[in-house]
């Protein structure tokens, strides 16, 4: 009888506690093993604290392409799959998450005015990073939360929608997502991987393209890392049936003008109307025309960013938005009201040599345009304008960054932090390539 207790033991599913204790020591887990893990977090008998530990074991031993792949299923089973509402292809953007990044606001309604479902599945502020829903949340009444039958009926009525992954579509994503956020475990690849590509396969998409962000402000801070996990998000998907292209692109700086949620989503709507920044508006058009190419629409990279630029420029993908917003309960505003702005001079003179991200995405939260801890509501109007970039020429009392701060006080207080974020030398320094090779 001692044999069978031990033969029992041994086939016996190990316990949460045990699993923590298997990633920690460096052990593969089984799909078994990783199934409960998800199944007991989402089903409520496994604590946030054991769900920290163990992300925070993935994060620092890592996993190998099978635990990713029976990660990002087990997460894609925690919930239900949206049921097909028209007969045009689904296909979406994602990006890895970066500080400035309103391409999302863009891409949906552009790639909708081509004939595409584009049902996004977006999340919230993750670390540093802004997050696509807090953004459209700065509309007044702006619901994030549609249900199935409410996605599939905007589906078929306006082409886009842009909402949180529920408690009915990849819900296991919408709980850890919010618990790496406050824990550290954000920047590991299998999590991220199997964090996007499981909101994705609930949506049923028939193609995805993922913008994979390095640099100081992105969670992968160099390319070799970043190439790391655009091959991991491309081989998943491929394992699970989801056709995935990648775009690299640079994170050492914000991308256009604003941070923060009102800004951004004015500087979104700016691109919609013809205008923005070059860098917003370039890498958008890259990546609309990368998904229309892999739908075969165009026969080359060029003729499909010329239908891209004069999409935009038609201002139809700008109608598009409006309808999106409103159809989900938003107030549309051409220019969101935004916190009174401070400006940031220079003191000497010199080249901008570097930006560091993670600096400035602090500003933002202490502005209380982000969060430090689960569930803090966040300030849409307040944020930054930078009025640099690296490899200006700056002068003496040059203005560096606009502050839209909610006092003076407020301004003053994250002054310091922004003047040491903006690295100003004696050298001059080349600007930045936006995108890299893949
Ligand atoms: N975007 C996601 O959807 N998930 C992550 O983990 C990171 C970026």
């Amino acid at each position: 009888s001692g044999l069978i207790l031990n033969v029992v033991s041994l086939f016996a599913p190990l316990t949460p506690l045990a699993i923590i204790a298997k990633k920690r020591d460096q052990g593969e887990l089984d799909a078994a093993e990783i199934e409960t893990m998800i199944d007991g977090f989402v089903g409520g008998t496994i604590p946030d604290y054991q769900m920290s530990a163990w992300a925070m074991a993935v994060l620092c031993r890592g996993m190998s392409a099978d635990e990713t792949a029976a990660l990002t299923r087990a997460m894609l089973a925690s919930g239900q799959q949206l049921q097909r509402a028209t007969d045009r292809p689904r296909i979406d953007k994602h990006s890895t998450g970066g500080l400035g990044d309103k391409t999302s606001l863009i891409l949906a309604p552009l790639l909708a005015c081509f004939d595409f479902d584009v049902p996004m599945l977006s999340g919230r502020g993750l670390g540093i990073t802004g997050g696509t829903l807090d953004k459209l949340e700065a509309y007044p009444g702006y619901n994030s939360q549609l249900s199935q039958p409410q996605i599939a009926d905007q589906l078929r009525r306006v082409g886009c929608v842009i909402s949180g992954a529920t408690d009915e579509l990849a819900p296991a994503d919408r709980r850890l997502y919010s618990l790496r956020d406050v824990t550290g475990t954000v920047p590991s690849i299998p999590l991220i991987t199997s964090s996007i590509l499981s909101k994705k396969l609930a949506a049923r998409l028939d193609a995805l393209i993922v913008d994979v962000k390095f640099g100081s402000a992105a969670f992968m801070r160099d390319l070799p890392r970043a190439r790391e996990l655009a091959e991991s998000l491309r081989a998943t998907g491929q394992r699970l049936g989801l056709t995935t292209r990648t775009l690299l692109s640079d994170m050492n700086q914000p991308l256009g003008r604003m941070v923060g949620n009102a800004c951004e989503a004015n500087e979104a709507v700016a691109v919609l109307e013809s205008g923005g920044p070059s860098d917003v508006r370039h890498l958008s058009v890259r990546l609309a025309a990368e998904i229309l190419l892999s739908q075969r629409r165009y026969a080359s990279l060029d003729t499909a960013q010329q239908a891209v630029l004069s999409m935009l420029d038609s201002g139809q993908p700008r109608q598009r938005l409006e309808a999106m917003i409103t159809s989900q309960g938003g107030q549309f505003f051409q220019r969101l009201p935004t916190a009174p702005a401070y400006e940031v001079c220079a003191a000497g003179s010199g080249w901008v040599q570097a930006i560091d991200g993670q600096q400035l995405g602090m500003t933002v939260i202490h502005l209380g345009g982000g969060r430090s801890r689960l569930g803090d509501t966040i300030d849409p109007s307040v944020g930054l304008e930078m009025l640099v970039r690296v490899g200006d020429a700056i002068e003496p009392r040059q203005p560096l960054v606009r502050i839209f701060a909610r006092s003076a006080q407020a301004a003053e207080a994250v002054t310091p932090a922004l003047l040491a974020a903006i690295c100003i030398g004696s050298h001059p320094v080349a600007p930045l390539p936006l995108l890299a090779d893949n």
